[in-house]
């Protein structure tokens, strides 16, 4: 491990999910492509569409949380809404089944994750985390369908990341925070809440991003910057 980057020594490296380990994203923006089309036969334009799905989740998620189930709620809620009542059953239907194909799609690990996981879980005194939000069958689910869950020697499925639910996380590890690094590909969910409960961390900006997770960045004497999960361990792929 490139330790000298780091101003201590690393005893946990905790993991982010979705867009970190495995594309997650794309898969609920090409729903949301199919969505906008479906209801541009109703005379609504995707864009328009997209902003009020954006504000019916968020407005939808102090209750429902994040998640699948919850984003398919808000699928039909706004599509409800936007239509006034007058979408059909069969196209309320298929709008559950786009909700639906977010929970079995295949979960692919990004180029050069086995080896990084294999390879960490293998140092001795070294503790390796999942940490991700979400709700709770469907990450396990997911985490199952990766393939990576015998490289973890624990697994914390949370309903938000916050500063927290780190510190919880690190003392289930008995690692002290500034022990731990936190690896992620969102500023908002996985920097931020790791510096703000003292951890470093690594973050590797994915190629797509959900709108409610893009935040200010900043610099940070804890926080570095990378192409990749692998090059933060020195490795190429
Ligand atoms: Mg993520």
């Amino acid at each position: 491990m490139r330790e000298a980057i780091y101003s201590g020594d690393i005893r946990a490296v905790v993991f982010d999910a979705d867009d970190t380990l495995w594309d997650c994203q794309s898969h609920f923006e090409s729903v949301q492509d199919r969505y906008g089309r479906l209801l541009s036969s109703y005379g609504l334009a995707p864009e328009c569409v997209g902003e009020s799905l954006f504000t019916t989740e968020c407005r939808n998620m102090p209750l429902l949380g994040f998640g699948v189930k919850a984003f398919t709620i808000s699928l039909i809620e706004n599509a409800c809404a936007m239509t006034h009542g007058t979408i059909s059953g069969s196209d309320i239907k298929e709008i559950i089944d786009m909700g639906r194909s977010l929970l079995t799609f295949e979960v692919r690990p990004f180029a050069g994750i086995c080896d990084t996981l294999s390879w960490l879980s293998r140092i001795d005194g070294v503790r390796v985390a999942l940490f991700t939000k979400g709700e709770l069958l469907d990450q396990q689910s997911k985490l199952a369908r990766s393939g990576l869950s015998g490289y973890f020697d624990v697994v914390d499925i949370v309903s938000d990341k916050t500063p927290q639910a780190v510190l919880s996380l690190c003392q289930r590890m008995n690692v002290e925070p500034c022990r731990t690094l936190v690896v992620g590909n969102s500023f908002k969910s996985d920097v931020l809440p790791a510096i703000e409960a003292g951890a470093k961390a690594a973050y590797v900006p994915s190629q797509y991003l959900w709108q409610y997770e893009s935040a200010e960045e900043f610099e940070h004497p804890e926080v570095r910057t990378y192409r990749s999960v692998a090059e933060i361990f020195g490795m190429t792929y």
